[in-house]
Parts: C-alpha cells; sequence; structure tokens
C-alpha cells in the first residue's frame, strides 16, 4: 500500500514514510493510493474477532510495511480491557431496536479520541526504536487532543510530549487529566494567554526550519493519517455488534468537527462495509453541514467560530474534509489543489451544480446541525426515555441521526466523550451532576505539574532545549 498526496504533488511514500509527517511536501494530505476491497468471506470472519484482532486485520491492509506479527502485537498491547475498561473495548447500548450508541470514550481520557492515540503512541515507539531516533512532539490545546495525546506518549522511549494550553481556560477536570501527569517526558505549559496564543507559537516554532529539524519537531494533529486509520476498526466493530448477517445495512451518525472521524466511516465505506448513511453532525459552527446542504464550503474567520457546549467541534475549518473532497471530485489532485488555493487563501469553493455535489448521496452523506437548546433536549430526552446519560457531542450527533433515521435501517450513534468532562452543561439540562468513572473521583485534588510561560515561541524554543539537553 502506497501513499499519495491528495494535491498530486508527492512520488508514493509507504505508511512507515508518511507516519511521523504532518502535510505532504506539496500541502496536501496523505491518502491510500486505493482502498482495499473487502470480500465477503473476509467480512464473515472479522465479525468472530476481538477488538484487537480486528484491528490488525483492517490496519494489515493499510500498513503492509510493518511486519504482521509486529502489528498484532502493537494492537494487543494497545486495545485492552486495562486501558479502555471493559473487554469489549467498543461496547454497544441499545436504547430501543434499531437504534443504539457506541461506546468510544472508555479510554483513558474519557474521549474518543484514545480509540486511535492510544494505537499512535505504541506505533511512534516502535517506528522509533527501529530508528533510533528522538521525537520532540509540540502541540497546543484547548481539552481533548492534547490530553489524549500525553496519556498516548506518557512514558514512551524516544518521544518527548510539549503541550501548550491556555492558563485556566480548561475546565478543571481537563486541567487535572493533563497537569497530574508526573512522567518525566511529558511537559505541560500553560501560557499566559488564549488558546490561539499557544497555536501562534506552534507555528513560530514550526517556522524556524534550523530549529525544527535540530529539535526533531512533530506533531499528532488530527491530519496525521494513522489516527484515521485507526478510525476505520470502530466502524466495522459497531456493524458487527447491531448486525446478525453482513447483507444488513446501518447508518452512523457522527458528531463532526474537524472531519476526522467521519472520515474514517467513509473509507471503512468504501471498503465495502455496508453502510447506508453516514449522518455528519455539527453544532453552530455548521461549516461542514453547509457544505452538505448545499456545495458551499465557505471556512470562517476564527473571530467567527462560536464558543459552545460542545467545544471539541468549534472549528473554522476541518482539517480532514480534503481527503473526502479528493474522493468526491474524482482523485483529480490538480482539482483539489485549485479549490484548496481558494480555502487556503482564507476563501471558499462551490460545489453547487457540478456533477461532483450530485455524488455527495451515493457517498452515503447527510447532515445536520444542532444548538445549545438542542442539545439540553437531547441529553433530558435520553436521560428520561433511556435512562442513559450523553454528552454535548454524543448529543448533537444523535438529534442529526434521529432526523435522517430511515426506518429498518439501525442507527449507530457514535459516543465521542464521556458526560462527566462537560459537567455544567449536564447540571444545566439534568439538574444534576453526571457519574465519575471509576477511578476519576479523585483527579481533580492531585497534584499538578506543569510550567508557566509568556506566550512567547523564543521562551519555548528555549525550554526546550534546557529540556531535552542539545
Ligand atoms: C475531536 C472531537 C470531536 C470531533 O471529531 P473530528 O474527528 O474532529 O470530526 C467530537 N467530539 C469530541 C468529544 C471530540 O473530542
Amino acid at each position: 500500500m502506497r501513499y499519495v498526496s491528495t494535491r498530486g504533488g508527492m512520488a508514493p511514500q509507504t505508511f512507515t514514510q508518511i507516519l511521523l509527517g504532518g502535510l505532504c511536501p506539496d500541502g496536501g494530505l496523505a491518502v491510500p493510493e486505493h482502498y482495499p476491497q473487502i470480500s465477503a468471506a473476509e467480512l464473515a470472519d472479522w465479525r468472530k474477532l476481538s477488538y484487537a484482532d480486528l484491528a490488525c486485520v483492517v490496519l494489515q491492509k493499510f500498513c503492509d510495511d510493518i511486519p504482521v506479527a509486529d502489528l498484532k502485537a502493537l494492537c494487543a498491547k494497545t486495545y485492552t480491557s486495562a486501558a479502555f475498561r471493559t473487554d469489549a473495548i467498543t461496547p454497544v447500548k441499545t436504547l430501543a431496536p434499531g437504534l443504539h450508541i457506541l461506546e468510544l470514550s472508555n479510554g483513558p481520557t474519557l474521549a474518543f479520541k484514545d480509540m486511535a492515540m492510544q494505537l499512535l503512541g505504541n506505533l511512534f515507539e516502535y517506528v522509533l526504536a527501529k530508528s533510533g531516533g528522538q521525537l520532540n512532539i509540540l502541540g497546543a490545546t484547548s481539552g481533548d487532543t492534547g490530553s489524549s495525546a500525553e496519556y498516548a506518549l506518557r512514558g514512551k522511549r524516544g518521544v518527548n510530549v510539549f503541550m501548550l494550553s491556555p492558563q485556566g481556560k480548561m475546565s478543571a477536570f481537563q486541567t487535572a487529566q493533563m497537569f497530574s501527569l508526573q512522567d518525566a517526558n511529558i511537559y505541560n505549559i500553560a501560557v499566559r494567554g488564549v488558546f490561539d496564543d499557544c497555536q501562534d507559537m506552534v507555528k513560530a516554532v514550526n517556522n524556524d526550519a534550523a530549529f525544527k529539524a535540530s529539535q526533531n519537531i512533530g506533531a499528532v494533529n488530527s491530519i496525521n493519517w494513522a489516527r484515521v486509520a485507526a478510525q476505520i476498526v470502530y466502524y466495522f466493530r459497531g456493524y458487527f455488534a447491531v448486525t446478525k448477517s453482513n447483507d444488513e445495512q446501518v447508518a452512523f451518525a457522527v458528531p463532526s468537527g474537524n472531519f476526522g472521524n467521519i472520515c474514517a466511516g467513509h473509507i471503512a465505506r468504501m471498503m465495502g462495509l455496508p453502510i447506508a448513511r453516514l449522518i455528519l453532525a455539527t453544532n453552530e459552527n455548521n461549516v461542514l453541514d453547509e457544505f452538505f446542504r448545499t456545495g458551499r464550503y465557505r471556512v470562517r474567520p476564527s473571530s467567527q467560530v462560536a464558543q459552545t457546549s460542545s467545544p471539541s467541534m468549534d472549528i473554522s475549518k476541518a482539517s480532514n474534509f480534503e481527503r473526502f473532497v479528493y474522493d468526491l471530485v474524482g482523485r483529480d489532485g490538480a482539482l483539489v489543489k485549485t479549490l484548496w488555493s481558494k480555502v487556503d487563501a482564507g476563501g471558499e469553493f462551490n460545489l453547487a451544480g457540478t456533477p461532483y455535489f450530485a455524488n455527495v448521496q451515493e457517498y452515503g452523506f447527510v447532515s445536520g446541525s444542532s444548538t445549545h437548546a438542542d442539545r439540553l433536549a437531547t441529553i433530558r430526552r435520553v436521560y428520561q426515555d433511556y435512562g442513559v446519560m450523553i454528552d454535548t457531542h454524543t448529543a448533537d450527533g444523535f438529534k442529526v441521526g434521529l432526523e435522517h433515521r430511515q426506518p429498518g435501517i439501525a442507527l449507530i450513534c457514535l459516543e465521542t466523550a464521556l458526560p462527566v468532562k462537560f459537567a455544567e452543561t449536564i447540571r444545566e439540562a439534568l439538574g444534576r451532576d453526571p457519574d465519575y468513572p471509576p477511578g476519576c473521583e479523585k483527579l481533580e485534588s492531585l497534584p499538578q505539574r506543569f510550567e508557566v510561560m509568556d506566550a512567547d515561541a523564543d521562551a519555548v524554543k528555549a525550554y526546550i532545549l534546557r529540556n531535552t539537553g542539545r
């Protein structure tokens, strides 16, 4: 399996060649040259597999330059009941006949990003051990991604994590999750500023090419291909959990921000998994919903991004969306390059009226959005009708999922975080505190370890140099 760029300007690469990289040299995203097709016999076999074994057979299709025995060991080490607090890893809750929640938030940081990030941590350690390399991950976070990366990379050989967050701007629970880590390779940096200041510092460091190269600065952002690949697995798993035979169709409702989660669903469908619909849900920040309804992709300036009660979906542009558009326009890299030259210049493109946009339905996509009031109503309704507490992001998916539900087709709503991470909105909706999962009750009283810094890229460079000793 080789990888090419969505903008057509990269010589084909192997999986391990693109694993540690970010954008392709031409500014595009790495995608497989073709999607592997799953035979009926394979699909029948896969139904019986454990999560770790399923992950291995799915990922084997995409990373054939890692020996199968090694990949199997990496998956077995990653998808354990110890890390995901359940043998099923992603159990399904059935609320009513044909209406299900696929639990993706049982990992260490209680959000679905752990599903991929936990594997990524082990993959990084594996390839760095082989190459003898050392990697310094530098990132900015306002919550879920940073903590998920830290829990995936804590204690890993060959990797340090420098994570910038806006001081005092994350929830108490999210702050405690990150700052309570005592691992020597995890560096939490609380920046006197807002999230955009943190992101600007990361950009400034990356723009210093000499520093970046000498310190092996890397990233684990949502465009990383291995993260998308690892997420394909749970679409298969969810399908098997709610169907009895492989001729049944299902629909998935996916709370979406950067389009990473639902991109994995799109690929599972392209591989031949019988998915009738991929139901994309946004909150008030509806760039993606707007595209799927109208054909217009209109990136917003960050000043126009609303701060909502499903904050992990508060995005101005969807960084993985280019991967889908590449397929939608018949894998025409030159065309993608033209479209994104407009997007990258802060503009927009419109596919309405083109044959490409007419294909959206063939790809199974439908969409919708929700508001804060919708989230409160959905959280209340699911709690009252089924006795199940869902978080604000899952509620966005649930609401839009029901709007597009089809008779006779099971609907699987993806759970992307646990309610405890967004306690304030749960209290507003239900008048009570969310349940704490076992082991998390004391998190907020643990000692915290972090460095406070001004919003200054030179300060973070000096800090990295001091701590890596180069
Ligand atoms: C990251 C995140 C999302 C959005 O997922 P994308 O892959 O960016 O579309 C939704 N919900 C939660 C809780 C998240 O952390």
